[in-house]
């Protein structure tokens, strides 16, 4: 019996400009072809026309424009990218039929565009790759990069250099990749970038419109608020305790995003933090703790932390030490300074030698598991809501609360819990605990 495949939409591509410009339509293509498009050669057999913009001289731009005229008095479905993505205004007021206008190197927002404007049919023969993407991660939970780079200059890190200043990713295309990851099995969401609370800054917060009607600030806190809606469990991981931070901890307190916040402090001691470049390098930040807990008392506090920093005496140490007791936060990972090469502190004075390092490494360790054994004592006897990981065939399970982060926090360990299934989220009792790790049974 023959099978009968569904016809792909088939895209026009009209490319303007130099070789950057035709690598960036390349680059597009490829996208919209493993996502099942098809190309067509002319005006006349495409569902959707892109035209790929330059805007390098005016002679340059009036070309676009007409390109533009042509595509819409051929075709009449025409979707604009590059250069001259920058002056929409311009084109919506000479061709106000234009689908979308995305700037030049957009070629998530592009390709988001024809999505949009000509749908490919769900079908496994087109759709090689699953809606969601390619995973590593188990079905269950998936990380959602919402920046790449940073604009910070940390003295032990050559990330900036590496990966450059910030760029965030448009709000309205994270949620459509939170709505289509959730749709294909993830219950919890894990927000990465190099620095979630700065997401936006380089858009100046501007709100972009949704498909659903709504609009979207391209900010940390309303970004969390919308991914709380789509997602059973969403996980903020690197932010930097800056004023604004407080704004979310509101919504740990109603229950849109996990009680939890990943915070690599690195360093209590202020002249440390000076002489790293540490951002959001606040006195306050053990007040601010406070008045967390004060909204969200589960919140548990995830941090990293460098020992032996150049110029770090005994005093900076201790001062460290007295802090985390004060701060009491709930998981700590802790390094001994490394020069990695490139990175500005390489050159710093006052290098600490490895014995100290060790000797102070072994230190911080044991003072945080102190720390960490004692919280989770506190939770034998209480119900915990716990996501499960692995199932096995002696009829436990593997699961973590909603304050452990998969690979880096602690887990939760079940008995009597063969009939659960991967990703359940499910009440748990809390029977007993160690330095990392809690054992209970659901509930
Ligand atoms: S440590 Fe983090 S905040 Fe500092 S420069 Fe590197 S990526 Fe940016």
């Amino acid at each position: 019996m023959a099978t009968i495949l569904p016809t792909p939409p088939k895209i026009g591509m009209v490319s303007l400009g130099c070789p950057k410009n035709l690598v960036d339509s390349e680059r597009i293509l490829t996208q919209l072809r493993s996502d099942g498009y098809q190309m067509s050669p002319d005006y006349a057999g495409a569902d959707v026309v892109l035209v790929n913009t330059c805007g390098f001289l005016d002679s340059a731009k009036e070309e676009s424009l007409e390109a533009i005229g042509e595509a819409i008095a051929e075709n009449g479905r025409v979707i604009v990218t590059g250069c001259m993505g920058k002056e929409a205004e311009a084109i919506r007021t000479r061709f106000p039929q234009v689908l979308a206008i995305t700037g030049a190197h957009e070629y998530e927002q592009v390709v988001g565009a024809v999505h949009d404007a000509a749908p490919i049919p769900p079908s496994a023969f087109l759709n090689l790759v699953p809606d969601a993407g390619l995973k590593l991660t188990p079905r269950h939970y998936s990380y959602l990069k919402i920046s790449e780079g940073c604009n910070h200059r940390c003295a032990f890190c050559i990330i900036p250099s590496l990966r450059g200043d910030l760029v965030s990713r448009r709000p309205d295309a994270i949620l459509r990749e939170a709505e289509k990851l959730v749709a294909a099995g993830t219950k919890e969401l894990l927000v990465i970038s190099q620095d979630t609370s700065a997401y936006g800054v380089d858009m100046r917060h501007s709100t972009w419109p949704l498909k659903s009607g709504g609009t979207v600030r391209a900010h940390m806190t309303d970004l969390a608020r919308e991914l709380g809606r789509i997602a059973p469990w969403v996980r903020l991981h690197y932010v930097y305790p800056y004023p604004h931070v407080d704004q979310v901890i509101p919504l740990m307190a109603e229950g849109l995003v996990l009680p939890y916040l990943d915070i690599p402090f690195q360093h209590a001691a202020p002249s440390v933090l000076k002489r790293m470049k540490r951002p959001a390098n606040d006195a306050k930040v053990l007040e601010r703790i406070r008045g967390w807990r004060a909204v969200a008392p589960d919140i548990a506090i995830r941090s990293t932390f460098v020992v032996g920093f150049p110029g770090e005496t005994e005093a900076d140490f201790q001062y460290l030490l007295d802090w985390l007791d004060e701060a009491q936060l709930d998981r700590v990972g802790a390094f001994r300074f490394e020069p990695v090469e490139g990175a500005s502190a390489n050159a710093l004075p006052d290098q600490v030698p490895e014995a100290v390092k060790e000797e102070r490494y072994a230190r911080i360790m044991e003072k945080t598991a102190a720390i960490s054994t004692a919280k989770l004592y506190a939770k034998i006897g209480r119900t915990l809501d716990v996501i499960i990981d692995a199932v096995d065939e002696d009829g436990g399970a593997t699961g973590r609360s909603e304050a452990d982060a998969p690979e880096i926090d602690g887990e939760v360990f079940l008995r009597d819990a063969g009939h659960l299934a991967l990703g359940d989220i499910v009440p748990v009792t809390i029977e007993d605990a160690d330095e990392h790790d809690l054992y209970g049974v659901p509930a």
